[in-house]
């Protein structure tokens, strides 16, 4: 009897130890990780509701299985915190605070890996750290077997991983797809190839009540590792972290990552709440990465970052020459924009000499310059250029070294496609050398940035979404926009810096707003825009024709003073109200200002009624920007009289912004 008291005990001691769990300092989010015959698992619940089951951890690599047959050896507790600044997202001083949980196992062969969870209030990031094994100084992951299981009833709002080598010239995946919303686990993904992150899931319990939101996406990928996506669904509503497809840059380049040892794979971030607050508001992708590099001093004043004219959002091609740049480069000194962005073919219809002269010229009138360039490269067809540049680190730097001796003050390099270590190493390099010659950097036809914003502190915007241009391409994408603009803000936005490119006040997106697709949203829903997409440098689609006089085509003068003093970046960010796809409120601020911006994507107008107490004091009066009923723009001061029931109607495709 002793003995098997005795015995009970030890095997109590054995499978206690091995099942650990971690919990947020509010202790509503908690994790647990075992092993489950020699798997490593984890789970997680919410106000002890089931969030994550029973999901895989660990990977294989050439040197072992860490996958299975795996062993406990002991666990740690930590905390770990944090106080930084952001320069360009959504949100300026960041006070990170987490549990840490370092669990240690080791394989067959007793060789020792720790999986490290961070758990905080609504945000868990988890990674796997190496040491170096036996003497081994360098690694290659072939696959992981790192999961997210959700419970039965969960729905998914995720856009799919193209195929690769599709789309323009050959230069897909570029997380260009559109959105399902509210779908079952059981659909299949677009192309087969699973999702691209971040990947937004609703949790309902088993009476069909919402219990919970979770966002999943990764962070901390630099060039020691590649991007990663999300599978199809499996079996037992298991979503697993997946390589790039062989197929991604015409076939150059390996799929499995490979970096030194010791070191460690990137972070994997789930942000959790019963609310899509925590969603909006998370800064998952910065908690738990460094700085790569300082800042140059050319941006260190954090003054860089600002508003832009861009022909070719609306002028096109066409727009590559001599006269209309300059037309928007009055334009950016008529509206007040410290940018303007010369688009692809500078190179060939003006040219090297010729666009010193134009930056001179730019410069009189108070205006910096962002210049295209093309990525590419061999992996893709793309002829727009100058190309062949930025993809060779001689020719580059001798083309940056060029830039900054004409005064320079950013790039954007476009038609990137895939997500190989290769590919994430050089938009490393690029960003690097680009910070040498003081420039700031813009990506387009890319990936997802994975807490580049704080890594590399030049970077300033991805495009990464099926963005404006569209609009310009297909009616659908008009039609559709309302939608968009109601997405992106839960998904998308939320997770890194977004270039759209929009904020129209054409009617027709063709040059002179006689022709071309026709924009279906109101001015005061292209300002609310934004508002609510954030990018630190916002290219902006107005027009000379904008500011014409309202009865020969220009735009109200109501939408022009607001694209005018609407600043691009935010000192705080917060939920108000919204779903994705239907509706949305934010609250941002700047300075001392703020912008509560909101729009509506349903078919019908609607009438919200919002807790504003956290920004307005009962008794105060705010500037509103909304639409009258013929959906022409309308700005009125509004007294709020309590602020945490404000009636507001929102026209079908319509917006607002209370600025105070
Ligand atoms: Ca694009």
């Amino acid at each position: 009897m002793k003995r098997f008291i005795f015995t009970l005990a030890l095997l109590c001691i054995i499978f206690c130890a091995s099942a650990t769990e971690v919990m947020s300092p509010d202790k509503r989010l908690a994790v647990n990780i075992e092993i489950q015959n020699g798997k490593p698992v984890y789970s997680v619940t919410y106000d002890k509701l089931p969030v994550i089951q029973n999901s895989p951890l660990g990977f294989l690599s050439n040197e072992g299985d860490f996958s299975s047959d795996m062993t406990f050896v002991n666990a740690e507790t930590s905390t770990y915190s944090d106080n930084y600044t952001l320069r360009q997202c959504k949100v300026e001083q960041v006070n990170y605070t987490a549990n840490v949980l370092t669990f240690k196992v080791k394989n067959k062969q007793s060789q020792q890996i720790n999986i490290v969870f961070h758990v905080s209030n609504n945000d868990i990031a988890f990674r796997y750290e190496l040491p170096r094994i036996n003497d081994r100084s360098s690694i290659r992951i072939e696959k992981e077997a790192t999961g997210f299981r959700f419970p039965d009833s969960t729905s998914t709002f995720l856009t799919p991983q193209s195929f690769a080598m599709i789309g323009w010239k050959r230069s897909k995946p570029s997380y260009e797809e559109g959105y399902g919303y509210d779908d079952p686990m059981t659909k299949k993904s677009g192309y087969g190839k699973g999702y691209t992150f971040p990947c937004l899931f609703k949790i309902r319990d088993t009476q069909g009540t919402l219990s919970a939101w979770a966002l999943v996406s990764e962070t901390g990928v630099d060039s020691r590792y590649c991007g990663c996506r999300l599978s199809d669904c499996k079996e037992g509503n298991l979503y697993t972290v997946e390589f790039p497809m062989p197929e991604e840059n015409n076939g150059n380049g390996t799929v499995a990552p490979a970096f030194a040892l010791p070191g460690s794979t990137p972070w994997r971030t789930i942000t959790i709440g019963n609310s899509l607050k925590p969603i909006v508001e998370t800064t998952a992708p910065w908690n738990t990465v460094k700085e790569h590099y300082p800042i140059c001093p050319e941006l260190a004043d954090g003054k860089a970052y600002g508003k832009s004219t861009w022909s070719w959002i609306v002028w096109q091609d066409a727009s590559m020459n001599w006269n209309d740049q300059v037309a928007f480069i009055n334009l950016a000194q008529q509206l007040n924009y410290k940018y303007i962005l010369i688009d692809a073919g500078w190179d060939q219809n003006i040219g090297y000499d010729k666009m010193e002269e134009l930056v001179r010229l730019a410069h009189s009138k108070n205006v910096d310059v962002f210049l295209w360039w093309s990525s590419s490269g061999y992996w893709n067809d793309i002829q727009q250029s100058p190309i062949n540049c930025m993809d060779n680190s001689i020719i580059r730097k001798e083309k940056m070294r060029w830039m900054k001796r004409i005064g320079v003050k950013g790039i954007k390099v476009d038609f990137w496609g895939g997500d190989k270590q290769e590919t994430i190493r050089l938009y490393e390099e690029l960003f690097s050398d680009a910070n040498d010659n003081g420039l700031m950097v813009i990506v387009h036809g890319c990936t997802l940035p994975r807490g580049w914003e704080r890594m590399y502190p030049n970077y300033s915007g991805s495009e990464a979404v099926l963005a404006s241009e569209n609009m310009v391409f297909n009616q659908n994408a008009c039609d559709e926009e309302a939608r968009a603009t109601a997405t992106h803000p839960f998904i998308r936005n939320t997770v890194g810096c977004m270039e759209w490119g929009g904020s129209f006040l054409n009617r027709h997106l063709g040059r002179g707003n006689q022709r071309g697709n026709l924009r279906k949203t109101t001015d005061c829903h292209e300002m609310a825009q934004a508002v609510l997409f954030q990018n630190p440098i916002q290219n902006f689609a107005v027009t000379p024709e904008n500011l014409q006089p309202f009865n020969q085509g220009g735009a109200p003068e109501i939408s022009i003073d607001f694209m005018k003093s609407v600043p691009t970046t935010w000192k705080k960010s917060l939920f108000i109200d919204g779903y994705p796809g239907k509706y949305v409120v934010l609250a941002r601020q700047n300075a001392d200002k703020w912008y509560i911006a909101g729009t509506n994507a349903e078919a019908e107008s609607k009438t919200l009624q919002l807790d504003l107490s956290e920004i307005i004091e009962a008794g105060q009066t705010v500037t509103l920007y909304c639409d009258r009923k013929d959906r022409e723009p309308e700005k009125t001061t509004l007294k709020i009289k309590n602020p945490k029931k404000v009636k507001l109607t929102i026209l079908h495709n319509g917006g607002f912004v209370i600025v105070k």
